[in-house]
């Protein structure tokens, strides 16, 4: 097992992930694809396997790899729930930063704020982003069922902001007639201004997964208008960021 793996992801070196699977469960997740444990992979949200020799592996690799930018949280999200017992991601993130890593953490949790010390000692290598794909609990729980509800993201996120990380906003994926209404992209905008962060967007891309007519975006397959409202959602944001003088970027634009 490898530690740090290289990471195709735009802006990121490589990609450290302490858990295999993820029990938030959202049913959006494109994480299962890359996921080849088929334990996990197929009973994506309900099966979580902890890499317990991380921490000695990653010890031994960061002295023979080169200094980089490594993207926590890939494929999963590193601050699960049994984070809490096992600590790994702190551990890890701690390792990373002594030895002269940047880190780029995305996540839906606000467990993070848990190893506030342990980031602080190195802000500047770090920045810290936190996927809010709605702002209303209840409806963010129609898709990511298990995730902490988008106000302590936020909370957390206003936290981080205000000790001075550099923090970002992704609102992804956007999905019509879930969150691609305007009240919603002004409430994102509006976070986003407030905490100084950059704001990423990324539309839902279609995976076989959800060709399965019993999964709930199936519907959308057939939809006619999916592309129309997409375009008009992100023409909206990009105006209302423009406006605000937020900084607003698809995804996967660097
Ligand atoms: S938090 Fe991320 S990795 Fe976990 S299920 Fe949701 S989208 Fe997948």
């Amino acid at each position: 097992m490898t530690a740090l793996s290289r990471s195709g992801l735009p802006g990121l070196d490589y990609a450290l992930n302490p858990y295999m699977g993820c029990f938030h469960a959202c049913i959006y997740c494109y994480a299962r694809l890359y996921t080849r444990d088929k334990r996990v992979s197929e009973n994506w949200g309900r099966v979580v396997i902890v890499k317990e020799n991380l921490l000695e592996v990653l010890n031994s690799e960061v002295k023979r790899l080169k200094r980089g930018v490594v993207g926590v949280g890939t494929i999963t999200d590193a601050y699960q729930p049994v984070e809490t017992v096992f600590k790994l991601t702190r551990e890890a993130v701690r390792i990373l930063l002594n030895n002269g890593f940047r880190v780029s953490i995305q996540t839906k949790s606000p467990l993070i704020l848990r190893d506030i010390d342990v980031l602080s000692a190195s802000k500047e290598l770090v920045d810290i982003g936190f996927t809010i794909t709605s702002v209303i609990c209840g409806r963010s729980r129609q898709v990511e069922p298990n995730a902490p509800c988008p106000e302590s993201r936020i909370d957390a996120l206003r936290r981080l902001s205000k000790l001075g990380f550099n923090t970002w906003v992704f609102y992804g994926p956007i999905i019509p007639g879930f969150n691609d209404d305007e009240d919603t992209i002004t409430l994102l905008v509006d976070i986003a201004s407030e905490t100084n962060s950059v704001l990423y967007y990324d539309p839902l891309h279609f995976k076989p997964f959800m060709r399965n007519p019993k999964h709930p975006l199936h519907p959308l397959f057939a939809s006619r208008t999916f592309q129309e409202r997409i375009t008009r959602a992100i023409n909206h944001l990009r105006n209302e960021c423009l406006e605000r003088g937020v900084q607003c970027k698809g995804g996967f634009e660097y």
